[in-house]
């Protein structure tokens, strides 16, 4: 019997039909370097690109190259192929990360105007800083992950466990299927909500502009890499990163998995908090929120706001009270 490749199998079918799982050993191959090859590609021409006159535009342009290529692998090396399928939220995945990263020049001038770093005025300030300015470019931009993803942990883990912070943090856990496209998919408010938890410690750290560039950079990669559909196998990379097996985990309906994983590129602080979740079996490929999210994109604006919600999920606080 022949295999199929690319279409929808029910779910009757055996789950290694359903799944991406492939025996093929070039498949095999892939699933190991896939996930280090891309991210240490996108690095290596982000960093390129740092050292030429317009960095964030060549950042940018790295980043377009990075979400084409993804989206192209998830067709060849799938990771479930029922994720496959449209789910008619495109349009909605699409219009919130534009909106987000149309906020993004906001954030922008807060980095600069914190990132005079680099600046004579600030130099003396940094001088007597607290941030090692002479650490090599690599130690620079680790430092800088690990003390924002101590702010990322704690924005993303109150989003959890504050049920007035999860009515927006619920829009980008609504979705049923995993992919580069919902990467960005995040209610403005809980961006907001992660940038407040996160920046402040980089500017009060005196990390300079290029560390946070990089930095974000990174994040944004990680990031992308953390939902996409492909088959990857990151092996013991999982204690340390947030691959996308221990995201999968992340947006499981069940809550044991679900609230779990909250780093968004390192396992550090889930490891110390201890949140950290990880099993020797596939995450589950049904997953989502238990209660309802409107289909639009302004639905999904407006449906936080609603008074009525907090009274009608009950069931999500239920399950959520038990899993605490
Ligand atoms: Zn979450
Ligand atoms: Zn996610």
């Amino acid at each position: 019997m022949s295999e199929p490749q690319n279409e929808y199998v029910a779910d009757a079918a055996p789950r290694e039909l359903i799944t991406g799982v492939s025996d093929h050993p070039g498949h095999r191959l892939a699933s190991y370097f896939v996930w280090p090859a891309l991210l240490l590609g996108a690095v290596f021409f982000t960093s390129l690109g740092m050292q030429t006159d317009y960095p964030l535009l060549s950042f940018y342009g790295v980043y377009v190259v990075f979400a084409l290529t993804i989206g192209g692998i998830e067709r060849l090396l799938p990771h479930e192929r029922t994720w496959l399928q449209d789910d008619h939220q495109s349009g909605a995945n699409i219009a919130h990360t534009l909106l987000n990263k149309g906020a993004l020049p906001m954030l922008a001038v807060i980095g600069v105007i914190f990132g005079l770093a680099e600046t004579e005025q600030a130099a003396d300030v940094v001088a007597d800083g607290i941030w090692p300015s002479e650490w090599p470019m690599v130690a620079q931009v680790a430092l800088a992950m690990v003390g924002a993803e101590f702010g990322l942990y704690w924005a993303h883990r109150t989003a959890h466990e504050i049920q007035f912070v999860w009515r927006f943090h619920a829009v980008h856990h609504s979705v049923t299927r995993l992919w580069f496209l919902n990467t960005g998919r995040f209610h403005l408010v809980d961006s907001f909500w992660s940038v407040l938890f996160s920046q402040p410690i980089l500017f009060l750290m005196g990390a300079p502009a290029d560390v946070i560039l990089m930095f974000g950079a990174i994040t944004a990669f990680i990031g992308m890499l953390t939902h996409c559909n492909i088959e990857c196998r990151t092996g013991v990379l999982d204690y340390v990163f947030n691959t996308p097996q221990m995201h999968r985990w992340h947006h499981s309906k069940d809550l044991r998995e679900g609230n779990t994983n909250y780093g968004e590129n390192l396992m550090l602080w889930d490891q110390l908090f201890g949140t950290y979740f990880n099993e020797p079996r596939r995450p589950p490929a049904d997953i989502g929120i238990q209660t309802f999210m409107p289909p639009t994109f302004v639905g999904q604006m407006v449906h936080p706001f609603r008074k009525e919600q907090g009274v009608a999920d009950p069931m999500m606080s239920a399950t959520r009270e038990e899993a605490s």
